[in-house]
């Protein structure tokens, strides 16, 4: 064997060997592997054909031997242009190889190695090629190199990592083997240089494992599936639990009216009613948080009256506040428009969580209930400010405010009650209609939580007559309608605190068990109103109100009377064609405008 192959030689081994390791395992498709595999695959057989250079060298075959020396030369061209291409899309940011500037200028390379002859000389090592074409290959390595250097310089100030460790490699090596070369013709180094580079790379690449990639993703899919059954198991159970609260609020509220009943009675109902309040709260908040959590909370944007929400904030506010020596003071400006577009269900939410937790945090003093506006174009940025003179946060705590389950103070606030998932759902709230929300407080002084919203100003719509809307029944003067009503539930106890609610009204109550039984009915006989419950086995409410309105003249409102009482299912039934929305635990106040609206037009 001649002397110069010894280099190529053992090049060759490392190469297979490089070959064999990059090839047993999967990658990923990406740019930088495809790349990378061209020049762990062209490495190769340019070795192999630096063996055949010195074959056909040695035994010099015109046309053949030509052949085979300027394939070498390609092959290292390839090599060098491909190197340098990988090297420029892992510096620059873009990410963008110019394709056809590389095309072009490895074609024209090409094209002078293919032009220009070739010759050789024989040395004491062995034969080595010269001629132009050599240099059209050095020159194109240079060339190449100083384009790399030149993206560097554009897009300095972008990461050097390990990655360019390769490339500062092949400059300080071709520099030395092109001295070496110069002074010892005919030791072969190019190619072998080549093969360091290529096995250096194999460290430097970004070599993300396949199989390590499918396991996080299954143990991915495993903590969603199990995120999920989570979110499915929070959300069941809190319809199972408002079942059964259904019924105890229900019933106290019927029990409520009795005439007659003792003073202490009448206290007590208050007390439950009250806890199957807080209760009813905890159920939402934990709904609410697990829907965060599963990024599955959704905001639901419609038309609606900004004034009739602050009513009820009012309202509600004034019933937390209770018998406590605290002044309301209201201030909201009026030049609010009528009609604004966005989530009313969760704009009145988050609010409410803070005047509520005012009312809650407060023993004496004044709470003030701000609202003001901003108006710009057709967006109207609502400003509320709830400041309170209660206990205060101190400062440190106020970052641990908005943790879940977190509350500050337990020792001092024993009395109050809560779950520390307010202020992190209204935190969570208000970043989803893309608002603010602000803290100040001084500890013993009292707080203020400002909340900036953002929301679009509806023009030339009308929206139901809200003061039409907001007249209930007084307890004592409810009417005695002399009107028919069905109620369709799967659950024997629904069915029993519907009745009992109902009859109050003096409505005659007829009642079943599934949708097919709500169909026979209806064929028979028609109704005033009917109450549905959704979920029911075999045929779910809204299938069956479906079926309902294919039957000919049937023209009965029917109301969705669910426990599904999460946001958004409102909009959701009524788009189902359901008339109203009714959610269990049945609130008087909601009941009383159902029948107001539906069964009180004599
Ligand atoms: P919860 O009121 O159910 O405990 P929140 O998330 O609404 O939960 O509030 C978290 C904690 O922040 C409360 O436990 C309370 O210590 C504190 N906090 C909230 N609002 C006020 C306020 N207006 N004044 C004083 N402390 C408050």
């Amino acid at each position: 064997m001649t002397t110069g192959l010894f280099f190529p030689t053992c090049a060759i081994f490392f190469s297979i060997l490089l070959n064999v390791i990059y090839f047993s395992k999967q990658r990923i498709k990406n740019t930088e592997n495809k790349l990378y595999r061209f020049l762990v695959v062209s490495n190769l057989f340019a070795l192999i054909f630096e063996y055949a250079c010195t074959y056909f060298s040695n035994n010099y075959i015109p046309f053949i031997s030509d052949v085979v020396l300027k394939t070498y030369l390609i092959l290292l061209l390839v090599w060098i242009s491909v190197f340098v291409i990988y090297m420029i899309y892992i510096t620059k940011k873009s990410h963008q190889i110019l394709k056809p500037f590389w095309i072009g200028a490895i074609s024209v390379f090409t094209i002078a190695i293919l032009i220009f002859p070739i010759s050789f000389e024989q040395t004491v090592y062995g034969p080595t090629i010269t001629g132009v074409p050599v240099n059209v290959v050095y020159l194109a390595s240079f060339s190449f190199i100083i384009i790399w250097m030149g993206v560097c310089f554009i897009n300095r100030g972008l990461y050097f990592n390990k990655k360019v460790i390769p490339i500062m490699v092949y400059i300080v090596l071709g520099m030395l083997t092109s001295i070496i070369q110069k002074l010892v013709p005919g030791l072969l180094l190019v190619t072998p240089t080549e093969t360091l580079v290529t096995f250096l790379m194999y460290f430097t690449i970004e070599n993300p494992d396949i199989k390590m990639i499918e396991e996080l993703n299954i143990a991915k899919t495993q903590a969603e599936k199990a995120n999920n059954a989570k979110t499915d198991f929070l959300s069941s159970m809190s319809h199972e639990i408002r079942t059964p609260l259904n019924a105890i609020t229900g019933f106290s509220e019927a029990l409520k009216e009795e005439p007659d009943l003792p003073e202490r009675a009448k206290e007590d109902i208050n007390d439950i009613l009250m806890a199957s309040e807080s209760l009813l709260e905890i159920v939402n908040g934990v709904l609410d948080i697990s829907k965060i959590e599963a990024n599955k909370l959704e905001i639901i944007n419609s038309n609606y009256n900004p004034y009739k929400i602050f009513n009820e904030l009012i309202t509600l506010t004034k019933s937390r506040i209770g018998e406590k020596p605290i002044e309301l003071i209201v201030n909201i400006d009026q030049t609010i428009p009528q009609v604004l577009y966005g989530d009313h269900t969760r704009v009145k939410q988050v609010i409410l969580n803070v005047l509520t937790n005012a009312a809650k945090y407060t023993n004496s003093g004044s709470i003030t209930f701000t609202v003001n506006s901003l108006i710009k174009g057709e967006i109207c940025r609502l400003i509320v400010s709830v400041e309170d003179t209660g206990i205060g946060i101190k400062r440190d705590k106020i970052d641990k405010l908005f943790d879940k389950f977190e509350r500050l103070e337990e020792d001092r606030n024993t009395t109050i009650e809560g779950t520390g998932l307010g202020l992190a759902i209204t935190k969570r709230l208000v970043q989803l209609m893309h608002g603010e929300l602000i803290v100040q407080s001084i500890y013993g002084k009292g707080s203020k939580f400002t909340i900036a919203i953002d929301q679009r100003i509806v023009n030339d719509v009308k929206l139901e007559n809200t003061l039409e809307l907001n007249k209930t029944f007084m307890t004592e003067e409810k009417p005695q309608l002399n009107k028919k009503v069905l109620v369709v539930d799967d659950n024997k106890l629904n069915i029993k605190v519907a009745t009992r609610l109902l009859e109050d009204y003096g409505l005659t109550v007829d009642s079943c068990y599934s949708g097919s039984e709500c169909l026979e009915k209806t064929n028979n006989q028609t109704y005033d109103l009917i109450f549905m419950d959704d979920m029911m086995p075999k045929m779910t409410g809204t299938e069956t109100l479906h079926k309902l309105k294919e039957l000919p003249n049937f023209h009965t409102p029917v109301v969705v009377l669910t426990a599904n009482a999460i946001a958004g299912m409102e909009e959701k039934y009524l788009s189902e064609g359901f008339d109203s929305y009714l959610p269990k635990p049945i609130e008087r106040k909601a009941l009383d405008l159902i029948i107001n609206k539906y069964l009180n037009n004599v």
